[in-house]
């Protein structure tokens, strides 16, 4: 039967600019034994070609439409979801802005207008912005976000703030919670990967990652197979404690091919 393998990126198949041992002959023996693969980040200030590029640089083939990240699954959000007078206002890095731009989807810098507001990951956020996607939720705009992460792990075993700190600081303003957050664990993330990316049924697939709030998470309330790697954010210790228990836990990528 065809599996379909949904691979987080950071933590799981790379640290940073090291591929992880194994990762690069898992996912050719994958392909070769007939299964579906698509990579999925939440990490949103890189662009889908950025991924292609560095995942063929280590040595893994791959091509545009199995590279799926927060920023596109907003603009499927978006386009599904946006009408003719609708305008989004974006808080976040360029990469974010190119996707929306790409698919024409309508932006506006004045919250007056804005029926939309996208916070993605924004290493330039300010007072300003914020204050910006306020006025722009007063005014009744619905406010959505990239991915729900509060860091993202970097080298040497450090995080750094992520797309959670700013919900987190627009959250703090309006004192509700924000209206949709995209990217893992969201359902809408995993019916579109399982559904739209990988044509198969929830229980063919296999979510592959480091993180249980996310990766696991995602796969737990879908129905999909789940695999706790322990090479990135999550150890086996954690999962004792988790109500998210994956289906499997490896010690790496490598120990896929065992399935
Ligand atoms: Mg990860």
């Amino acid at each position: 039967m065809v599996k379909g393998f949904i691979f987080d990126l950071d933590g799981t198949v790379y640290l940073d600019d090291q591929v992880i041992e194994g990762a690069v002959e898992t996912i050719i023996s994958l392909r070769e034994r007939g299964h579906k693969i698509v990579f999925l980040t939440n990490k949103s200030i890189a662009t889908r070609i950025d991924y292609v590029n560095k995942l063929n640089k280590l040595g893994i083939p791959v091509t545009l439409d199995e590279v799926i990240n927060s920023n596109y699954i907003t603009m499927k959000y978006l386009k599904d979801h946006m009408k003719e007078d609708d305008a989004a206002l974006v808080i976040g890095e360029e990469p974010l802005f190119q996707e929306l731009r790409e698919e024409n989807i309508n932006l506006t810098n004045d919250p007056q207008k804005a029926t939309y507001v996208v916070l993605g990951w924004d290493r330039q956020f300010n007072y300003e912005k914020l204050n910006i996607a306020y006025q722009a939720w007063l005014n009744k705009a619905i406010i959505l976000a990239t991915n729900p992460d509060r860091t993202c792990p970097v080298y040497g075993g450090s995080q750094i703030p992520d797309c959670g700190a700013i919900i987190g600081a627009l959250e703090g303003a309006t004192g509700q919670p924000i209206d949709s957050v995209i990217g893992k664990p969201s359902r809408l993330t995993a019916e579109f990967v399982v559904n739209e990316i990988l044509n198969l049924k929830p229980e063919q697939c296999y979510m592959v990652g480091d993180r249980l709030e996310t990766d696991i998470r995602m796969g737990f309330e879908n129905g999909l197979n789940t695999v706790l790697v322990l090479t990135g954010v999550s150890t086996a210790e954690m999962v004792k404690e988790t109500h998210y228990k994956p289906t499997y836990v490896f010690n790496s990528i490598k120990e896929i091919v065992n399935i």
